[in-house]
C-alpha cells in the first residue's frame, strides 16, 4: 500500500520531490535536534493524485487518523477537545518555494465549544478569542472562499467603534464580538456555518491546500519562475505554538545573511504578540530582528545558535521562520533563502572564502539570469536627485515609470507599452500581474520579508517598501508626503531599490559597475566595498566559468563597434556576422538596382559600387576579431526588403494615372514589383535562394571577404574568415555556391599571390537541411544552426507575428511552459539539431558545430546545446557573459 503521509521524523531536506521544501526542511531540522513542533506531511503524490482524480486517494483519510492519534498521544491533547483543545496548521509546501501562493491555515480546531478550554489552559482569554476570530477569518477566505475584504471590514469596523488603531489594542470582549461578526459573515456569504467539527475542518483545509496549487495567481508564478505545472504540492499538519499569548510571545523572520546585499550579519523582522502570517502580510510595521536582544536576550541568543547551526548545516544562506511561545523559541521553517543577484555572487564567494564550498559549487549557485540583472543600469550618481521619502531597499536596480495604483491599470498601461511602478501599500498575491507588469514596486508598509520584497526579489523587479512618510491613498490615487508633495496616478517616478529613495520625476541611469569591470574597466575609486566584492566575486566566477566550459562563446555582431564590444567581453569570436544591415540607406537603391538590371552593364554597375564598401565593412570586423573566428553569412533577407513598396508604388502610378501624366518608368517599376511580389516572403526568394538566381549577388560579397582578408594579411594581421550560406535546404544549392566562392577566393589569391583559403559551411534552419546533414556536410566544413528558422520551420510559425496573436494563449493552455523562440524546444527542434549535428559528424569528422539563434544565449538552451556536444553557442554581445557563465556551469 501506498505510503502518503510521512512523520517529520521519518524524511529529510533531500526529499523535496515527496515533501515539498518546508515539508523536508522541517524533517531535517527535526532531526538536528531543533525544537520543531510535531507534525507529519501529506505527500505531493497525494497531491497529484488528488488533483488528477479529483478526490483523496485510498487509505488517505486512514493515515491522516493514524498519523494525527500520533501527535495527539504525543502532545497529550486530543484535536479540538473542549477541555484542552489541541490545535494545528495546516500548511502548504510545494518542491520549489512560491512565496505567499498558496494556502496556509492555523488554529484549525478551534471550535465554539473549544475556545473556552483553550482560554483556560493559557490562561488568556483574549488570546483564545484572537486564535478563533484568526481561525475563521483564514478559513474563510482561503477555504470557504470569501473574500477577504468581508473580514476586514468587520474588523476595522471594531477598530473604529473601540478608537483603536491596531488589533493588538482589542480585548477579550471585542474579539469575541468580532468573532461572531465572522461567523455571521460566514452564514451570509455562504450559506452554511462555520463549521464545528474539528476534524472536518481539518479534511477541508488539507483539501483547500491542495486545490491552491491551481489559483490562478499559483499558475502565474509558476509560468513566471518556470516551475512545472505538475508538480503539486506537501501539506504539514503541524502542531501550532503560539507567538500571540502577550508581550512575552511573538514571531518573526530571520535570514542569516542580508538577502538584499548578501553583508554577512543577522537580518529579519520581529513582531512581538502575532501569528506567522502578520509578518509576510506586511500588516504591522515589524521591529528589526535586533530588538530582539532586548526583549528576549535567552531566545535570541538561542535563535543566533540555531541560525549557525543551520548555515554550516546547508552550507549556504538560509531563512527562517520562528516563533516564540511565552519565551520558548520554535522553528516554523527553514529553507535556502531567495536573494538577490549581487547577494548570489557575494555570498557564494564569501562561502567559498569560508571554505564551506569550492569554485564548482559557488558556480552552480549563480546562474545567468542573475549576472544579467547585474548588468542591468543603475541610476547615474552624478543625476540630480532629491528624493521626497526613503524605504528599505527590499530589491536592487534602477526604476522609473508612472506611478499606478493597482494592478489592473498597471498591467493596461504596460500592455500600451508604458513604463510603469506599482504603488501600493502593500502588496498581497492579487497584485502579482501588476508586479510583472511593471519596472517597480513600491509600497509603504512592510518590511523586507514583506510580500512585495519576496517576491520582487524573486523576479528580479527593482522594489522600495515600507516607505512609512508616503500616506498611499488607491481611492484617490495618489500619495502624499507629510511635507506636502502629491503624486498623482500616471506621475512619472524613479525608485532606486539599491538606496530604498524614492524620488519624483525621471532620474538618468548608468551602465553598471559589473558591466564595466566585464568589459575590462578598472572599478572607479569611490566605489563601495559590498560592490566591489560583488565584482569580484563576478569575476572569479567567470574566470572559474570559463575554465570549466567545453562550449565556444562567439558573438552575433555586423559592425566593427560589436565586434570590439563583444571582444572585450569575452567572445572567443564572430558565430554569426548577418549583412543585410550592410545594405541599408544608400546601399539599399544600389541592390535594387542590381535586382532589377535589365543588362549585365547595369548589374555590373551596382556590383563594382557596393564591392569596396563591402571590403570596407569586413576589412573592420576581421580587424577586431583578429586571430579569431569570423562567420559572415552572405546575404538572407527576403527579397522585398531591397524592392520599392508595392503599396507606395501602386498608390503614385495610379495618381499619376488619374490626372494624366503617365510616369512610364514608375508603370515598369510598378510590373516588376508585382511579378516578384511574394505572398510568405520569409519562405520565399531568401537566402541562398537569392544567392543563386540573382547574379553576382553573393560573389561580390564572396570577393569582398577574400579583398578584406588579403588587405589585412598585407598589415601582418590574422584574419579568419568564414563563410556561411543562409536558408540551405539542399545540398545541391550549397555545392552551386561552394562552387562560386572558391574559385573567387582562389582568383583573389591569384590577384594578390597570397595563399588564401577560408572555411565554407552553411546554416542548418530548415528541417530538409536538417534532416540530410549527411549530404549536406559533404560540401560544409561547418554548420551553424539557425534555431530561430529552424523554430519558426519546423513548428510552422511566423517569427515575426505569432508571439503577439496565439502564444498568449497557447502559455495560458501550458502547450508550452515558454515560448519556443525563446528556450529551445529540447523534444522537437533541439531533436532536429542533435540528429543533424550526430549525422553531420558521421559524414564530415571534423565538422565544425555552432548555434547562432537567439538561443544561443539563453541559458536553458545553452545547457541543451552542451548536452548535445555542440562546439560553440553564439549571441548578442551583451549576452556573452551570461553565455560564457552559463556554458561553465553547463560543464559542472
Ligand atoms: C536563425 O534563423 O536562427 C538565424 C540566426 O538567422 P536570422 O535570425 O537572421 O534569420
Ligand atoms: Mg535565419
Amino acid at each position: 500500500m501506498q505510503q502518503y503521509v510521512f512523520d517529520f521524523s521519518q524524511g529529510s531536506k533531500d526529499d523535496r520531490d515527496l515533501l515539498g521544501g518546508k515539508g523536508a526542511n522541517l524533517a531535517e531540522m527535526t532531526s538536528l535536534g531543533l525544537p520543531v513542533p510535531p507534525g507529519f506531511t501529506i505527500s505531493t503524490e497525494a497531491c497529484r493524485a488528488y488533483l488528477a482524480t479529483g478526490s483523496e486517494p485510498d487509505g488517505l483519510a486512514d493515515e491522516v487518523e493514524r498519523n494525527l492519534a500520533d501527535l495527539e498521544m504525543r502532545m497529550g491533547k486530543r484535536l479540538g477537545d473542549p477541555s484542552d483543545p489541541l490545535l494545528v496548521s495546516v500548511r502548504s509546501g510545494a518542491k520549489f518555494s512560491m512565496p505567499g501562493m498558496m494556502d496556509t491555515v492555523l488554529n484549525v480546531g478551534l471550535t465554539d465549544s473549544s475556545v473556552s478550554g483553550l482560554a483556560g489552559k493559557a490562561g488568556d482569554e483574549r488570546f483564545a478569542w484572537d486564535s478563533y476570530r484568526r481561525l475563521i477569518q483564514m478559513f474563510g477566505n482561503t477555504v470557504l472562499g470569501i473574500d477577504a475584504e468581508h473580514f476586514d471590514k468587520a474588523m476595522d469596523a471594531v477598530k473604529r467603534d473601540r478608537g483603536v488603531e491596531a488589533d493588538v489594542d482589542l480585548d477579550a470582549a471585542d474579539l469575541r464580538g468580532l468573532v461572531d461578526e465572522f461567523k455571521a459573515v460566514v452564514r451570509r456569504e455562504c450559506d452554511e456555518e462555520f463549521p464545528q467539527e474539528p476534524r472536518r475542518q481539518l479534511d477541508l483545509a488539507i483539501r483547500a491546500v491542495f486545490d491552491s496549487w491551481n489559483t490562478e495567481r499559483a499558475r502565474i508564478y509558476r509560468r513566471q519562475e518556470r516551475i512545472a505545472d505538475d508538480l503539486g504540492t506537501a501539506v504539514n499538519i503541524v502542531a501550532m505554538v503560539f507567538g500571540n499569548l502577550g508581550p512575552d510571545s511573538g514571531t518573526g523572520v530571520a535570514f542569516t545573511r542580508d538577502p538584499a546585499t548578501g553583508e554577512q550579519g543577522i537580518y529579519g523582522d520581529y513582531l512581538p504578540n502575532a501569528q506567522g502570517e502578520d509578518v509576510v502580510a506586511g500588516i504591522r510595521n515589524t521591529l528589526p530582528l535586533a530588538d530582539l536582544e532586548r526583549l528576549d536576550k535567552t531566545s535570541y541568543d538561542q535563535l543566533l545558535g540555531f541560525m549557525e547551526t543551520l548555515e554550516r548545516h546547508y552550507r549556504d544562506l538560509c531563512d527562517i521562520e520562528f516563533t516564540i511561545e511565552r519565551g520558548k523559541l520554535w522553528m516554523l521553517q527553514t529553507r535556502v533563502g531567495k536573494r538577490t543577484a549581487a547577494a548570489a555572487f557575494r555570498i557564494a564567494g564569501q562561502l567559498v572564502d569560508e571554505g564551506l564550498i569550492d569554485e564548482d559549487e559557488a558556480l552552480s549557485r549563480v546562474t545567468g539570469a542573475q549576472l544579467a540583472q547585474l548588468m542591468f543600469p543603475q541610476f547615474d550618481p552624478a543625476a540630480e536627485r532629491t528624493p521626497i521619502a526613503r524605504g528599505m531597499a527590499a530589491s536592487p536596480g534602477a526604476a522609473v515609470g508612472r506611478a499606478a495604483f493597482d494592478s489592473a491599470t498597471a498591467v493596461a498601461w504596460a500592455d500600451a507599452g508604458e513604463d510603469v511602478i506599482l504603488v501600493r501599500r502593500e502588496t498581497n498575491p492579487d497584485d502579482l500581474r501588476g508586479m510583472v507588469a511593471s519596472r517597480g514596486v513600491l509600497t509603504s508598509r512592510g518590511g523586507k520579508t514583506s510580500h512585495a520584497a519576496v517576491v520582487a526579489r524573486g523576479m528580479g523587479r527593482t522594489c522600495v517598501v515600507g516607505v512609512e512618510a508616503l500616506r498611499v491613498d488607491p481611492r484617490a490615487r495618489e500619495f502624499a508626503t507629510p511635507d506636502g508633495v502629491r503624486v498623482a496616478e500616471g506621475d512619472v517616478i524613479s525608485i532606486d531599490g539599491g538606496t530604498g529613495e524614492v524620488i519624483v520625476g525621471e532620474v538618468a541611469v548608468v551602465p553598471s559597475a559589473v558591466s564595466d569591470a566585464l568589459g575590462g574597466e578598472p572599478l572607479p575609486d569611490d566605489v563601495d566595498d559590498a560592490r566591489r566584492q560583488v565584482v569580484d566575486a563576478v569575476l572569479r566566477f567567470m574566470r572559474h566559468a570559463d575554465e570549466r566550459r567545453r562550449l565556444g562563446v562567439r558573438a552575433n555582431a555586423d559592425t566593427g563597434e560589436d565586434a570590439r564590444r563583444a571582444r572585450t567581453l569575452g567572445a572567443g569570436g564572430i558565430g554569426l556576422c548577418r549583412t543585410e544591415h550592410m545594405f541599408l540607406g544608400s546601399r539599399r537603391k544600389v541592390v535594387e538596382r542590381i535586382i532589377l538590371a535589365r543588362t549585365d552593364e547595369q548589374r555590373e554597375a551596382g556590383l563594382d559600387e557596393l564591392r569596396p564598401l563591402q571590403r570596407a565593412d569586413f576589412a573592420e570586423i576581421l580587424e577586431a576579431m583578429d586571430g579569431l573566428p569570423v562567420t559572415i553569412r552572405l546575404l538572407d533577407p527576403p527579397l522585398h526588403e531591397f524592392l520599392p513598396d508595392l503599396t507606395d508604388l501602386s498608390v503614385k502610378v495610379a495618381v499619376a494615372e488619374a490626372t494624366g501624366q503617365r510616369d512610364h518608368e514608375s508603370a515598369d517599376l510598378l510590373a516588376e514589383v508585382q511579378r516578384l511580389h511574394e505572398q510568405n516572403p520569409m519562405l520565399g526568394m531568401r537566402g541562398v535562394r537569392l544567392g543563386l538566381v540573382v547574379p553576382g549577388l553573393f560573389q561580390l560579397q564572396v570577393r569582398a571577404i577574400a579583398e578584406a582578408a588579403a588587405e589585412l594579411r598585407g598589415r601582418r594581421l590574422d584574419p579568419r574568415p568564414q563563410i556561411m550560406v543562409p536558408l540551405v535546404a539542399a545540398v545541391q544549392e550549397l555545392e552551386a555556391i561552394r562552387d562560386m566562392a572558391e574559385s573567387t577566393v582562389a582568383e583573389v589569391a591569384a590577384e594578390t599571390g597570397l595563399e588564401l583559403r577560408f572555411p565554407i559551411g552553411t546554416m542548418i534552419e530548415l528541417p530538409r537541411a536538417a534532416m540530410t546533414a549527411h549530404q549536406i556536410a559533404q560540401a560544409a566544413e561547418f554548420f551553424s544552426f539557425g534555431t530561430n528558422d529552424l523554430t519558426q520551420t519546423t513548428w510552422g510559425f511566423s517569427r515575426d507575428d505569432v508571439e503577439a496573436t496565439f502564444f498568449p494563449a497557447y502559455l495560458e493552455r501550458g502547450v508550452f511552459g515558454v515560448s519556443p523562440f525563446e528556450s529551445i524546444d529540447a523534444e522537437g527542434v533541439g531533436r532536429l539539431v542533435s540528429i543533424a549535428a550526430w549525422e553531420g559528424k558521421e559524414t564530415r569528422q571534423d565538422l565544425e558545430l555552432g548555434v547562432c539563434g537567439e538561443h544561443g544565449g539563453d541559458p536553458d538552451s545553452i545547457h541543451f546545446f552542451e548536452s548535445i556536444k555542440l562546439d560553440y553557442v553564439s549571441c548578442s554581445p551583451f549576452r556573452v557573459p551570461v553565455a560564457r557563465l552559463e556554458a561553465g556551469r553547463a560543464a559542472l
